[in-house]
């Protein structure tokens, strides 16, 4: 029986993590749960699944949350620290990283110390510190199993052959709600229009992160450190179905691809379950509907900020923590209509020109770099 601590189990990631959780009880029960100011819902989630520890992470929040709507099994605990100390709680096996942001590296980072299996939905840890992660995983013997889809599926299609014999990979991107859109017709955009995506349900950030095609931007700087490959081995092509979820092609020609409905659960499952798979809750392919799977080049001028995903994949160092923060501090200011959608992309192109590269920074350095670039955009002007 596998324990499981979900960090996040309040958001899109985390619910869909506890519906699978919720259908496999033969063989995994939810132990652990994390939510930073929904406590209502995060109750209501251990009054369901009775995991032994609940976490809300905003330590203001103490007097505000009624401990008689968490299950009396369950342990309520306070503050980001408390995040740490149930993920190394000896009896966890599992920690699925479904926090948003950076906020999700101290989870993510402690898991890996305590050597468990990781199964990682927050590509901004990989982004802000691909290397130290990975190098931290090795040390430890902790395993990261990817949960973002294109990832998910690169690892499955890795299977089908060796390493050394990898060409190169292909991300696909649905191109999110503004495909085809010219750069001048994106001025346009308000926050309502960048939150409504054709295909996947998500929370704002990634949702606003895939309007702008940075969340690709993002994707290829995971990609680049979780599977150890160079920049040049990387692509991006538009796939509006959100069907093939990513591909990989070896020295011969071969590609192999993953292909599913696009839902969350199938990627959440198999990080749990591999290297098994089960029966699961996700929909299924239906053959016999017709179909069109459609293909095209991204348009790198209308989304610049895929190019600075590639540029940012290239150089390593401290420009991902950069550009990550630069990115989640330029949504918000998005989002609470401060800042113009094509100004997202702009500003980070500012503040990664403007920063002092470093280029084999210490996990303090990524952080101070982490806090700078989000002040940088704070005085950042069009
Ligand atoms: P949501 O916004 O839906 O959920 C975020 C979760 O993180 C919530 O549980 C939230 O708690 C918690 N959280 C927010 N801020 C903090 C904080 N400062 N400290 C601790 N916890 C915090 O995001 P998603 O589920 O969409 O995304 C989660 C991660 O997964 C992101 O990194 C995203 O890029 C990645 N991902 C998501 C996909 C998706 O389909 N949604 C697909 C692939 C990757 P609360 O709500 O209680 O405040
Ligand atoms: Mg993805």
């Amino acid at each position: 029986m596998n324990q499981i601590a979900v960090l996040g189990s309040t958001g899109s990631i985390g619910t869909s993590c506890l519906d699978v959780i919720g259908s496999c009880r033969d063989r995994m029960s939810l132990a652990g749960i994390t939510a930073h100011s929904r406590w209502e819902m995060l109750g209501r989630q251990s009054e369901t699944y009775h995991p032994r520890w609940a976490v809300v992470s905003d330590a203001s929040l103490r007097s505000t949350v009624r401990r008689e709507i968490f299950s009396r099994h369950t342990e309520l605990l306070f503050g980001a620290d408390s995040i740490e100390r149930v993920v190394c709680e000896p009896e966890i096996d599992v920690v699925v990283a479904g926090i948003v942001g950076v906020a999700g590296l101290r989870g993510t980072w402690a898991a890996l110390e305590a050597g468990k299996r990781v199964a990682i939905a927050n590509k901004e840890t990989l982004v802000l510190a691909g290397p130290l992660v990975m190098d931290l995983a090795g040390k430890t013997g902790a395993t990261l199993i990817p949960v973002d889809s294109e990832h998910s599926a690169i690892f499955q299609a890795m299977l089908a052959g060796r390493r050394q014999d990898v060409r190169r990979i292909v991300l696909t991107s649905s191109g999110g709600p503004f495909r085809g859109w010219s750069a001048e017709r994106l001025n346009d955009v308000t926050p309502e229009m960048a939150l409504a995506h054709p295909t996947w349900e998500m929370g704002p950030k990634i949702t606003v992160d895939s309007a702008t095609m940075m969340n690709k931007a993002l994707e290829v700087i995971e990609a680049k450190w979780l599977f150890g490959l160079q920049s040049d081995q990387i692509e991006v092509v538009v796939h509006p179905q959100s069907i093939v979820h990513s591909f990989v092609e070896f020295v011969d020609g071969s590609v192999i691809a993953q292909l599913s409905p696009p839902d969350m659960k199938l990627p959440i499952q198999y990080a749990l379950t591999y290297p098994e798979r089960t029966e699961g809750i996700s929909p299924r392919m239906d053959w016999k509907q017709a179909m069109d799977l459609h293909f095209e080049a991204p348009d790198f001028d209308a989304f610049p900020a895929l190019g600075l995903g590639f540029e940012v994949a290239e150089r390593g160092g401290t420009s991902g923590a950069v550009l990550n923060a630069a990115n989640e501090a330029a949504v918000d200011l998005f989002l609470s209509g401060k800042l113009r959608f094509r100004d997202i992309a702009r500003a980070c192109r500012d503040v990664l020109n403007a920063h002092h590269f470093a280029p084999t920074p210490t996990l303090d350095e990524l952080l101070q770099k982490d806090r700078w670039a989000r002040e940088e955009i704070q005085q950042w002007k069009p």
